[in-house]
Parts: structure tokens; sequence; C-alpha cells
């Protein structure tokens, strides 16, 4: 079943016309609504009507995270704030949360890409969906949630917390589909195997996304639960989840190419490249109202693929991601910056600027320890005076972050000094 015939099996003549009308319009609306495009455009010359279709597109100058950071809250917003009905934020480099807001058309179109995305892992109305992303100011909950009402589904706004309870009401409501991050996933395969359950669960697919996994990490999923697992991406900049899931053929992430604009560009030159070569993923929202974005860097590098897929839709593909251009971590949905710690860090002394965050994927759930220099004086002191500094950084941290933390303190001069650029991160996630 496909959610959106008309929409997600047009030509490509035709999704080209659309786009490129979508466009131009979206140039028009941001030129004469949002004063940081019009001067952006301005300095290089640029007027809306320069823009007459996407083989203008590279006309256009782009936009970073550090563009909203310095507009913060609202200074890219492109509508009156009356017309704003619900505002999200993800965590930034600086401490400051990037915050994205929708005007109800843009909710609409959200969970209209979230339904196509659950169409996609086979699901429909019939089916009961248990959403076990948080929900807040992630996107994660509310994103996944208003789609799968959008399908007809039954949704079970389950959250994160409780696995056990989880599994008894899996059980018990007969839930068929599950939108989770894929470690927590597994985390609850695991659950379901303590409980004894395996055999009177009717799950049938689940919609994984918010951190990163591999093809052998779907491979666990599947065998451990028997059932098909699909990738969904998103990012809150520019919508949430949704914006691109793979199809029954897992041959790369249809995305949504009607509201999003895909392009890939060269990381160094950022001279888009052809079909088939890495490089780095950027989004125009042709049709966002609340705050539409051009040429938005994801910092996300993928490849990608314009053919007909097998499943009769047309949209373009993207490849599964293979990393990222900056330094950010995703842990259990939560963007993370190692300069947030840095600075949390240094603002509340005592530490020297030496540290180490290293990720792991423990029991299927992802942690996070830093490791951190502290003076020498506190290695002398009573080990008291130690616990009490751990506990007060560990806090510092989650406050900063916004994510439980375990803090281990080391003597002076432990951690590994680099002549180049410092490693602050070891992910040992990457080895599954
Ligand atoms: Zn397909």
């Amino acid at each position: 079943m496909i959610w959106n015939e008309a929409k997600e099996c047009m030509s490509r003549d035709e999704m080209t016309n659309l786009q490129g009308a979508r466009l131009s319009k979206l140039v028009d609306r941001v030129y004469h609504n949002v004063e940081y495009y019009r001067k952006k455009m301005q300095a290089e010359g640029l007027e809306p009507g320069d823009i007459k279709g996407i083989e203008d597109l590279d006309k256009l100058p782009f936009t970073t995270k550090d563009d909203l950071r310095d507009t913060y809250p609202f200074g890219m917003f492109a509508v009156d704030n009356s017309q704003i009905t619900r505002i999200h934020a993800s965590s930034g480099t600086t401490g400051k949360a990037t915050v994205v807001g929708y005007t109800r058309k843009d909710i609409d179109v959200w969970s209209e890409c979230v339904a196509r995305c659950i169409t996609m892992a086979g699901l429909g109305k019939e089916d009961t969906i248990q959403v076990a992303y948080g929900y807040g100011l992630f996107t994660g909950g509310l994103g996944a949630h208003y789609g799968a009402e959008e399908m007809g589904a039954t949704v079970v706004p389950m959250s994160t917390g409780n696995t056990k309870k989880l599994v008894t009401m899996m059980v018990d409501f007969g839930v068929t589909g599950i939108m989770c991050t894929p470690s927590y996933l597994l985390h609850i395969a695991e659950t379901i195997e303590e409980m004894g359950v395996r055999d009177q669960i009717k799950l049938k697919a689940s919609i994984n996304g918010a951190e990163p996994w591999t093809d052998g990490m779907r491979a666990q999923i599947e065998h451990q639960l028997g059932i098909h697992a699909h990738d969904i991406y998103g990012l809150s900049e520019i919508m949430g989840p949704g914006v691109a899931t793979d199809c029954q053929f897992h041959r790369g992430l249809h995305i949504h190419e009607d509201h999003f604009l895909p392009e890939i560009v060269d990381q160094k030159t950022l001279k888009p490249l052809r079909d088939g070569m890495e490089g780095e993923l950027v989004i125009s929202t042709l049709t966002k109202e609340g705050l539409p974005l051009i040429r938005y860097r994801t910092k996300d590098l993928t490849s990608i693929n314009h053919e007909v897929c097998e499943c009769g839709r047309t949209t373009a593909r993207i490849a599964r991601f293979t990393g990222r251009t900056d330094d950010m971590l995703i842990i259990r949905g939560v963007n993370v910056f190692p300069s947030q710690i840095e600075s949390a860090l240094l603002e509340m002394g005592g530490t020297t600027p030496h540290y180490l965050l290293i990720v792991d994927r423990i029991n299927n759930l992802d942690t996070l320890e830093v490791q951190v220099e502290v003076e020498e004086r506190f290695f002398s002191d009573e080990i008291r005076e130690l616990e009490n500094l751990t506990g007060k950084i560990a806090h510092v941290i989650q406050n900063a972050i916004g994510l439980a933390v375990k803090v281990k303190l080391v003597e002076p001069k432990s951690i590994e000094r680099s002549m180049g650029k410092t490693k602050h991160v070891i992910d040992n996630r990457k080895l599954i």
C-alpha cells in the first residue's frame, strides 16, 4: 500500500515542476517575511524573481545550525507568533537550544509524512502502534504519535521508561507496530525474553531512528523479534522524524520530495554532487510555514539515488547514513556536542579543560561516561570531597545536555594529549 500515490509516484518531470514552483514561492516567502534571509539574499544581489525553478537552487545561500542559534529563539520564523501552534527544541552547540515552530498546516504535513513512513513499514489502520520515543520538546514522541493517528492506527503513547509495563501492554493490547530508537528496541527485545513472553507478542514491524545504527543492528532486531525493522530519518530543524524512511526493499530511504528538496554537496567545496556520490545532505523545506529553511546543511553524510524503486515509488532515496561532518553525538535521541560539556566544566571551575567522552552501548542502552581531569588537590583531600565533586559535575553536565551521565574523575595529565586535533570522544557503539 502507498499512502499518497499521487505524490509518491509522480514522474520525475512532474516532481521537478512541483518542486520548482514550490521553491520559488518559498524564496518569495522568506525574502518578505524573514529579515535574516532578505539580508543574506541582498548581500548576494539576489531577488526572489531570480529563482524560477530547481535549476536556480545553487544560487541560493546555505543555512546552518549557527544561523538558527544567532537568531535565537524566533528570529527565523516566517509567520507571526499567533500562527505558531507548537514549538519544539533541541540542544545546540553552546547550550542555547535550537527552536522550531510549526503552524497548524506544518503539523498536518508532518503527520502526513510520518503516516507515509508508517505505510512504508507495512503498517495500516488496523494496526496498534506503541510510540516509545520520549514525549516533550524532543520531536520524536509527538511526531511519531501524530503520524500514527493520521494513519488511522490505534496509538499507545508509551514514551520511554518502564520497559516491563511496555512489554505487558504489548502483549495485552496485541501491539503490532513500535516506534522507538533502535537501541531501545533491542533492550525491549531482551526484556521480552526475560519475561518469557516471546510467543505471545504480535509485533510485525518497527520504525526506528533518532540515533545512528547499522544494517547489522537491523538484522539483530529482525532476528530477535521476528519482525521487519525500518529506518526513519528526520531532524528537528527540518521537521522532526518522517523526512524519509525505507520501504520493504530496504534499498535506501525514500525522501518526501514534494516537501523536502534534497541535494548532496561536497563537504569542502559545497558544490552539488551527482547521484551515488557521498557528501553532505542539504535540504530545502518546500512547504514549511513556521520555520522554512533554504539549503539547510544537515551535516549528515549520505548519497542519493533518483531511480524508480521496486515498490513503485518514484521519490528519491538517500542511502543509510555513514556519519556526520561535525562532532555531534546522538545519544538516546539527544543531540550532544562535546563543546557543551566543555563549557559547562569550564564554568564550574576546579577542573582542567581535559576531558574524554566515552559512549557505549550497554544492555542495548546508550551510555555516556565523562572522564574529567581535576586539580591535584582533590586527590589529596578526603574521599568524600572527591565524591561530592563527582556528583556536582554530573549534575552540571546533566543540566547542560539534558542527559544523565556517569562521571569519572581522573588525575591531572592522565588523559592522552594530542599534537593535532584533540580527540574528545571514543564512540564504542561503532563496533556493533
Ligand atoms: Zn521503495
